[in-house]
């Protein structure tokens, strides 16, 4: 389906998959590693790049090409590839411009496993991040960059501190130093917002949270907008602007114009490093994709109502939620997610820490478990779980607070929702 013509509702549900006559309607799950060829010569191209094709499911697979372009249509991009995981969108997002030596730059409210991979993993692989406040001033946060920096990158809504990026004042601040903006658009999908719209220019999400919805599998994407200009800033990024040794001397950009990024992302980073995402969980990731557009609004409008009931009540410390008329990012929320913004709500209670914790144990309806973001209410202490392993310093970069505790609002009836916090409350 040429998707860009048709609305987010209707690629939601048929993006990506086009059957031809007598074929599957539903998409169908291509458990197979290899593909068959009829002469030496047809799959010696597919190896050279010359001619697209598929021959091994490490590099392409139909099902997982299908689902990676219902989302690249529904975010407005030209290209996307699956990763087996978010963390793995993360790090070859970020490793497809970046090599040792160099350096970039990012928002400190971010998921904290990616507050580690850059902070620690990327380190020892020679590549150096900085972190900055993204509520900074434009001018404090460009004083980061250096003649090394790369990218900048930042959550559209942060996991878990919930702050609202003002992706355009990213977007001037990275094309004014040469690089792109990677978003992770995981919290707010494309149902809420965007980013290309704003000025991103490669989007990231773990597909485990609201693109599947049901905490089924694990998954992540790397979308590709097609506008950065990498040629413009050649010197900067010569893996996708001179030959590549590894493939006979072909010059990504040359080659595969706006396909430039997610073609080496694929040819070149998955070729080696070998993070697919199974045809299994891609087909199940669809499944969850049907019904995005429908899932989000209501996650949205419960979310609000338990937003609106915490903040009324008086053993509840502070509130966190952007849709609150009171908070810091509702301004911020009114321009990029002017349809809501996610199901996840932070707040933390009086008595602090220990009171929190108890108040988690008694919940019936909501779960304590890791995941965040799908059908089913959970809860978790970012404290005492996600964010174990960051410092006090840390924690407060960030925008967790030690008493924080991340709700996440599932799609069940709000009313049994707010009854089970209230419960919990009075014990
Ligand atoms: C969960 C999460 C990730 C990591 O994704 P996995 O699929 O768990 O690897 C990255 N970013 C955000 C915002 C997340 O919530």
């Amino acid at each position: 389906m040429e998707n860009k013509s048709f609305s987010k509702e209707t690629i939601c549900v048929q993006g990506g998959w086009q059957p031809k006559k007598g074929e599957p309607r539903v998409l169908p799950i291509y458990q197979s590693t290899t593909f068959k060829y009829e002469t030496s010569e047809q799959m010696a191209k597919l190896f050279d790049l010359e001619e697209s094709g598929y021959f091994y499911t490490r590099l392409q697979n139909p099902t997982n090409d299908a689902v990676a372009s219902k989302i690249a249509a529904l975010e407005g991009g030209v290209a996307a590839m699956l990763t087996s995981s978010g963390q793995a969108a993360s790090f070859y997002a970020i490793f497809n411009i970046c090599s040792a030596g160099d350096h970039f730059v990012s928002a400190s409210t971010i998921y904290g496993g990616t507050f580690n991979l850059f902070a620690v993993t990327m380190k020892k692989l020679g590549i150096e991040v900085t972190f900055v406040d993204p509520d900074a001033p434009e001018e404090e946060i460009a004083k980061a960059f250096r003649p090394n920096t790369k990218a900048l990158f930042a959550e559209t809504i942060s996991n878990p501190s919930l702050v609202v990026l003002d992706i355009e004042k990213f977007a001037r601040i990275a094309h004014g130093n040469g690089v792109p903006l990677i978003i992770d658009n995981t919290f707010a999908t494309p149902i809420n917002c965007r980013p290309f719209e704003w000025g991103a220019d490669i989007i990231i999400h773990s597909t485990t949270k609201y693109m599947d919805g049901h905490a089924t599998n694990v998954g992540g994407v790397i979308v590709d907008s097609g506008n950065f200009d990498w040629d413009a800033h050649a010197d900067k990024f010569p893996g996708l602007t001179t030959p590549d040794e590894s493939y006979h001397g072909l010059t990504y950009t040359k080659k595969f114009g706006k396909g430039a990024y997610i073609t080496k992302a694929t040819a070149q980073v998955m070729r080696d490093l070998g993070s697919i995402q199974s045809p299994q969980n891609a087909f199940l990731l669809n499944l969850g994709l049907e019904t995005l557009h429908l899932r989000m609004p209501q996650h949205c409008k419960n979310a609000q109502k338990v937003a609106e009931y915490l903040h009324d009540n008086e053993k509840v410390a502070w509130v966190n939620y952007c849709g609150l008329k009171d908070n810091k990012y509702y301004e911020l929320g009114q321009k990029y997610l002017p349809n809501g913004s996610c199901g996840v709500v932070t707040f933390g209670l009086k008595g602090g820490r220990d009171v929190s914790i108890k108040f988690m144990d008694n919940l019936k309806l909501a779960a304590i478990v890791t995941h965040v973001a799908d059908a089913r209410t959970s809860v978790l202490h970012p404290a005492s779980h996600t964010h174990r392993q960051l410092t006090d310093e840390q924690l407060i970069a960030a925008g967790v607070a030690p008493d924080l505790i991340r709700f996440s609002v599932g799609i069940e009836n709000v009313n049994d929702i707010i009854a089970d916090i209230e419960q919990a409350l009075a014990k």
